[in-house]
C-alpha cells in the first residue's frame, strides 16, 4: 500500500496534489512520499520481531540523502555498493557499525575509506579481494570484519539482467569454493570473520529461492563452524518484488515468517538488504506530454522524461504503469510513451492503454521509487530531474534540478587545442 492517490479526480501524494508540486518546480520531477517510505520500511522491519536482524537498505536502490535519513531515523542501516554510497550513507545519518559493503570491485581507496569508518563488514567476492582488504587493513592498522558472498547457485525467476546468484555470475564465491576461502580467511591477521551473506536477485516474487538460499548458507554456517570458525551474522541479502504490474509478491510477513520457520531459533545475526520493496511504491516520476504525434502504425506520446531520467523500461522492458495526474473522461488510446532522446530504445512505456493525452497534459510514470532517480544520467546532455519529498501536507526539494552549469562541471578546453 502506498500513499498516492486520487481525490475528485486528482493525484494527490499524501495531501499534496502532485499538480501543484509539478506547476512550482517544473517536469520531470521525482515525487517520494515520506509516509509509504516509513510504512514500508516498519512492515518490513516488525516483520522480523522475535528473530535477532539488521535491516540495511540497499542504497543503490534510491541514494538520496534525504531518503538515507529516514531509513537512519527508523534504525536502519545500509546495504553500500561504493565509496560514494558510503559517503552517502554517513553524510545521511547510518550509523557505520550498521553498514554492510558488497560488490565485486571495490578498490584500495574504498577500502581504505570503509576500514577507516569502521564500518559493520565486507562482504567479499573473490579471493583477491579478501587478501586486498587484510593489506588495506594492515596498512591503515584496522582490523577488517568479514562475510563471503556466496553464490548458491538458484534459480530466482526474475529478468536475466537482475539475476546475481547463478554459477554463470559474476557476483560471489561459487558454494563449492567456500571452504577454502574461509581457510584462507582465517589465516590473515587483519582480518575477522564474521559471516556469510549471498544476493541472489532482484524482483523476486516467490519465497522458495529465498528459502533456497537460506538453507544453503546455514548448511554451509554448520561446515565452518566445524573449522573453528564462529560466525555471528547470516546475510540473505535483498530482492523481494514489488507490484509495478499484475506481479503478487509475498508480502514481507509471508517472507519473514517462511524464514523464521528455518532460522527462528539460530544463533546468526540475520540481516536484510531490501532496498525495492521499501521504496519501489514510494515515489513516481511526473513528466509533461510535449507533442503527440500519430504514424501509421502508432501513436506516440513524447513527454519530457527520457530513458536517461527512468531507465528501466529500456533496460529490462520494466512496466511502470503510466496515470494521468488528471483524470479526464474521453476514450483511451493504446500509444506509446517515449522520451526525446535519440535512441529507439527510449520509451517508457509501449502500445499502453492509456488515457488520451494532450499537449501539456500531466503524466505519472508509477512506482519509480526504486532504480529510478538513482539511474539516471545526463545523456544527450539533459539535466538530471528535481526530486521532492512529501510528509503529509507540506513538500521540499531534496534535490534541485540540474543546471546548465552542472551539466559542463569539470569541464575544460585545454590551451593546446585552442
Ligand atoms: C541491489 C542489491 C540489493 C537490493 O536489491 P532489491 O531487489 O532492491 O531489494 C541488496 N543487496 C545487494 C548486494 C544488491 O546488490
Amino acid at each position: 500500500m502506498h500513499f498516492f492517490s486520487y481525490k475528485n479526480d486528482e493525484l494527490f501524494c499524501e495531501e499534496v496534489p502532485a499538480e501543484s508540486i509539478a506547476e512550482q518546480v517544473g517536469t520531470p520531477l521525482y515525487l517520494y512520499s515520506w509516509a509509504t517510505i516509513v510504512r514500508h520500511f516498519r512492515i518490513f522491519k516488525d516483520a522480523f520481531n522475535g528473530l535477532k536482524h539488521l535491516i540495511c537498505f540497499s542504497v543503490k536502490s534510491n541514494s538520496n540523502i534525504a531518503i538515507l535519513n529516514t531509513i537512519a531515523s527508523e534504525g536502519g542501516g545500509a546495504d553500500i555498493v561504493s565509496g560514494g554510497e558510503l559517503y552517502r550513507a554517513l553524510r545521511a545519518g547510518i550509523s557505520p557499525d550498521k553498514i554492510v559493503y558488497s560488490g565485486v570491485g571495490k578498490t584500495p581507496d574504498d577500502i581504505e575509506m570503509a576500514l577507516k569508518s569502521n564500518i559493520l563488514m565486507f562482504n567479499i567476492e573473490s579471493e583477491q579481494e579478501l587478501k586486498t582488504i587484510n593489506d588495506v587493513a594492515e596498512k591503515t592498522g584496522n582490523r577488517a570484519r568479514i562475510a563471503v558472498r556466496i553464490n548458491p547457485d538458484i534459480e530466482p525467476n526474475t529478468h536475466p539482467y537482475i539475476v546475481t546468484g547463478f554459477n554463470e555470475n559474476k557476483f560471489g564465491i561459487q558454494i563449492d569454493n567456500a571452504l577454502p576461502i574461509y581457510e584462507l580467511a582465517k589465516g590473515l591477521k587483519y582480518v575477522d570473520i564474521k559471516g556469510i551473506s549471498c544476493h541472489i536477485g532482484s524482483q523476486l516474487t516467490e519465497i522458495s529461492p529465498f528459502i533456497d538460499a537460506l538453507l544453503k548458507l546455514r548448511e554451509l554456517a554448520q561446515k565452518i563452524k566445524k573449522m573453528g570458525i564462529s560466525l555471528e551474522f547470516l546475510d540473505l541479502g535483498g530482492g523481494l518484488g514489488i507490484t509495478y504490474d499484475t506481479e503478487s509478491p509475498p508480502d514481507p510477513s509471508e517472507y519473514a515468517s517462511a524464514i523464521k520457520k528455518i532460522a527462528g531459533k539460530d544463533e546468526f545475526t540475520l540481516i536484510l538488504e531490501p532496498g525495492r520493496v521499501i521504496v519501489g511504491n514510494a515515489g513516481i516520476l511526473i513528466a509533461r506530454v510535449i507533442y503527440t504525434k500519430i504514424t501509421p502504425n502508432k501513436k506516440f506520446i513524447i513527454v519530457d522524461a527520457g530513458m536517461n531520467d527512468l531507465i528501466r523500461p529500456s533496460l529490462y522492458n520494466s512496466y511502470h504503469s503510466v496515470m494521468p495526474i488528471k483524470k479526464t473522461s474521453g476514450e483511451t488510446i493504446v500509444a506509446d510513451l517515449v522520451g526525446p532522446i535519440c535512441e529507439t530504445g527510449d520509451f517508457l512505456a509501449k502500445d499502453r492503454v492509456m488515457p488520451p493525452f494532450k499537449q501539456g497534459d500531466l503524466v505519472a510514470l508509477m512506482s519509480a521509487g526504486a532504480y529510478g532517480f538513482s539511474m539516471a544520467s545526463n545523456y544527450n546532455s539533459r539535466p538530471r530531474p528535481a526530486e521532492i519529498l512529501v510528509k503529509g501536507k507540506e513538500f521540499s526539494l531534496i534535490r534541485s534540478r540540474e543546471t546548465l552549469d552542472d551539466l559542463v562541471r569539470g569541464e575544460e578546453i585545454p590551451e593546446f587545442i585552442d
